[in-house]
């Protein structure tokens, strides 16, 4: 199957502060142990939305022409020297990574810690707000044709959700508490029901937000400026913060039981106050979560036997000429999730 490739490509290539140039760009070339995908669907992510605002995320800096985009399916259109080509053809969700097998934390078996990696839409590394993007073999997971183009980009952040609830240690019978009912929130809630738990409580200050999650395995929600989720006597076994509030942090910790776990993975303020005490004398284990390692075979499995259901939280689409309105989607309240399709133009 051998198909003819463009030279070129049409891509959305954030060039400044807020702007998006829609550009033709060489088509990247598969390195020997790649695959190069025509691009299918890609989920607009908070993280992408706040490089096209701010220009960086803590210490990372877009200090280039740079294109954002990580949450990405399409279909394998070319094969490294390396690759069987009878790869070519195949639908697949990308793992936006490329770690450097070698080190320290590689060889532990923990390469989302690699120091080495290189990730879609962190500057300098492209991502897929564009027609094609390639990925290292393994890193390209071929799906059931039963999941759409937009759940399998979406496993992106179901695979963020799937190792917050390992490192939560969620098994049959857990209880939780999700404080923040955007993405995030809601595909947690819906993992850890998949995980087993059997409470599950949201908190969120939107009543929408709230009457959604319960829509997606939340067995309880709270709005927290009329519960005072500290002292509610909640007693859960872990608790994760989806919502990057000081405030719902704090009080989230003050509500986990003795040798419970707090997943931070909610990103706002980069210093806050946390309760030592009750930290202390409960020996409540306090963690973050930075991406995923050996998360998809598990987020394919959960979307194909109808555990997680990723589709319908699709809540805008857009073209590639339309990325901007895409990234600014956020603002509006009844946003959920945004696909861009690469393929579509608006001509
Ligand atoms: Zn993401
Ligand atoms: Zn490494």
């Amino acid at each position: 199957m051998i198909s003819t490739l463009p030279e070129t490509m049409t891509a959305s290539v954030l060039t400044g502060p807020k702007t998006l140039t829609v550009e033709q760009v060489p088509l990247p070339a598969a390195a020997s142990d790649e695959v190069l995908v025509k691009i299918a669907a890609v989920g607009v992510c908070g993280s992408d939305t706040h490089y096209y605002r701010h220009g960086r995320i803590g210490e990372f800096v877009v200090e280039g022409p740079l294109i954002l985009g990580h949450e990405c399916s399409g279909t394998i259109a070319a094969v490294g020297s390396e690759v069987s080509d009878s790869r070519i053809g195949e639908r697949v969700a990308i793992e936006p990574q490329r770690n450097c097998r070698r080190c320290r934390e590689c060889r532990a078996g923990r390469y989302n810690l690699c120091p080495y990696m290189e990730f879609y839409a962190t500057p300098p590394i492209d991502g897929a707000f564009a027609q094609y993007a390639t990925i290292r073999t393994e890193f390209a997971h071929r799906v059931p044709d039963s999941l759409s183009d937009e759940a399998a980009a979406l496993l992106e952040p179901l695979s963020v959700a799937i190792t917050t609830m390992r490192k939560a240690g969620i098994v049959p019978g857990s209880s939780v508490l999700i404080a923040g009912a955007g993405p995030i929130g809601i595909i947690c809630a819906q993992t850890a029901k998949a995980f087993g738990a059997a409470e599950i409580i949201v908190t969120d200050l939107v009543a929408e937000r709230r009457e959604r999650a319960l829509r997606y395995g939340a067995t309880r929600v709270i709005d927290p400026t009329e519960t005072d989720i500290a002292t509610a006597g909640l007693d859960v076994n872990a608790f994760v913060d989806a919502s990057g509030s000081p405030r719902a942090v704090s009080s989230g910790i003050m509500a986990v039981r003795p040798a419970g776990t707090a997943v931070l993975v909610g990103l706002g303020s980069s210093e806050m106050t946390l309760p030592i005490e009750h930290i202390q004398n409960l020996e409540i284990n306090v963690t973050g979560i930075f991406r995923y390692t050996d998360t998809w075979p598990a987020a394919i499995h959960l979307v194909a036997s109808g555990q997680v259901d990723l589709d319908s939280l699709v809540t805008g689409r857009f073209d590639i000429d339309h990325v901007d309105a895409a990234l600014e989607s956020d603002q509006d309240p009844d946003s959920l999730k945004s696909i861009v399709y690469p393929e579509r133009t608006a001509s």
